[in-house]
């Protein structure tokens, strides 16, 4: 009997965590990458697993859930990790690295396995035969996005982000913010941060100045079509038309009185439930362009988040993804297809290690199918099932790109003392203990 093979399409942070994997199973690798010959306006280098933008890969601490994640993929013998490793820079508690001698890393080691044959071209089609992933990324050329809008149709790929920034609702100051329904109805599912006139003043001036981020050019191209962005406009270009049009849009303080205080406000950011458990709240209506540093500044303006954690920031920018909870089982195959997988930031993950962790879960199972093993489902208590499952399932609203975060996992059975920090070691630790109990299995 031949060795099955595995056709891995993009030879980014997904795609070549996904054939390092299947290789390490014995299962032969095609890795399909349109690089050097056709690039993509943000990718420059001939290598493999490019960083595109930032150098750093975020923290490495185990109390923080993209610390944790990295650690779990180390458990599991990541190549993005130990490439990762092998050419990290001084970045305090962060995973920073030397972009070129990381990409060299993992090109070689891939190019180096006689288990993966590298072919250089773009891939135009859904492959119809064989076990595939797809892996092309946010920037996934032309032909091929069209490919896969023709396979989920068109409200099943998205092209761009614009997605508001989500806090941590632990540290919303419920002093201060209140839970509230518009004039009483139904149940009082959202958190109001309420604004007197002088709050509201400070907000919006802070607001129309803030800095935006920098535009990269095929964004600008393509934002000059306006229909991308109808009925979301950033809140900063809003705030800009007029003093009053936030009051009269998504900061209206109608209808919603504070139990405590028996009155309206003269304006109300509210924050609408992320996911089932409640531990994650985006504000909505604030979809916008502001830089990280400036959302953080601006927005811990807002009453009741003068402390909040910023799970995620808000961006708009060319980012195509599937609307994976129609399309995606947690071990990242086509609901209707198991032996067709997508991996990476198309699934609706968001990050470089969040898309290498797609690519690894991918890989572990796309191996399994090739020899006709049973799929594995990461347990959700771990990060990389955590992701699964959320990109599987979705929260509560809109499917929005998520980046790894203790939100997205199964809270803690009992209350930890010992405040944020102590709670997140917690889930760290069970995270880990999960995935120890099934190494074994996964390594098969
Ligand atoms: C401009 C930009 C900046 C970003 N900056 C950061 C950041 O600073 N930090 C962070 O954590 N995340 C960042 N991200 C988000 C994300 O983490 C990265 O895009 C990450 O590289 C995604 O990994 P991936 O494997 O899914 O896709 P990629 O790493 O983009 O890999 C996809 C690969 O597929 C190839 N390809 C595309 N189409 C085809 C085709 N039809 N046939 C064959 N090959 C194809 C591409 O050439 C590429 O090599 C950024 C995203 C973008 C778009």
């Amino acid at each position: 009997m031949s060795t099955p093979v595995v056709q891995v399409i993009g030879a980014g942070l997904a795609g070549c965590e996904a054939a390092h994997q299947i290789a390490l199973r014995g299962v032969r690798v095609r890795l399909v990458e349109m690089k050097p010959t056709q690039k993509s306006p943000a990718h420059h280098s001939p290598n493999f697993a490019e960083l595109c933008c930032s150098n750093s890969l975020r923290s490495d601490a185990l109390t923080n859930a993209v610390g944790v994640l990295k650690e779990e993929m180390r458990r599991l013998d990541s190549l993005i990790l130990a490439a990762a490793d092998a050419t990290r820079v001084p970045a305090g508690s962060a995973l920073a690295v030397d972009r070129d001698r990381f990409s060299e890393y993992v090109t070689e080691r891939l190019r180096a396995n006689p288990l993966i044959e590298v072919v250089e071209r773009e891939v135009t089609e859904i492959p119809q035969d064989g076990v595939n992933i797809i892996a092309t990324g946010p920037l996934t050329s032309d032909p091929m996005a069209d490919a896969i809008a023709r396979y989920t149709g068109r409200e099943g790929l998205h092209f761009f982000d614009a997605v508001a920034p989500i806090v941590d609702f632990s540290t919303v100051n419920m002093d201060v913010a209140f839970f509230a329904s518009r004039y009483d109805k139904g149940d009082a599912d959202y958190i109001n941060c309420p604004m007197t006139r002088e709050q509201y003043d400070a907000f919006y001036q802070a607001l129309i100045t803030a800095k935006e981020a920098e535009l990269k050019e095929f964004d600008r191209a393509e934002q000059k079509d306006l229909k991308v962005f109808e009925g979301c406009m950033p809140v900063e270009v809003m705030a800009r038309r007029g003093y009053d049009t936030l009051r009269y849009g998504p900061l209206k303080p109608v209808g919603l009185i504070d139990p405590r205080v028996g009155h309206e406000f003269f304006a109300v950011v509210q924050l609408r439930k992320e996911n089932r458990a409640g531990t994650m709240y985006n504000l909505v209506g604030f979809q916008t362009h502001l830089s990280f540093p400036e959302q953080k500044r601006v927005f811990s303006i807002i009453p009741g988040l003068e402390n909040a954690t910023f799970l995620r920031y808000g961006v708009m920018h060319r980012n195509t993804y599937l609307h994976s909870p129609d399309f995606l089982s947690p071990t990242y195959a086509t609901k209707h297809c198991p032996s067709l997988f997508f991996a990476g930031q198309m699934t609706g993950v968001e990050g470089y290690i969040e898309s290498a962790g797609a690519g690894l879960v991918a890989g572990v199972n796309a191996a399994r199918v090739a020899r006709g093993m049973e799929s594995f489902v990461f347990p959700r208590r771990t990060l990389l099932g955590a992701m699964a499952a959320y990109v599987s399932e979705g929260g509560i609203g809109s499917f929005v790109p998520m980046n790894a975060n203790f939100g997205i996992v199964e809270p803690l059975e009992k209350k930890v003392k010992g405040g944020k920090a102590a709670r997140n070691e917690a889930l760290g630790n069970r995270a880990l203990a999960e995935l120890e109990a099934v190494l074994e299995e996964i390594r098969k």
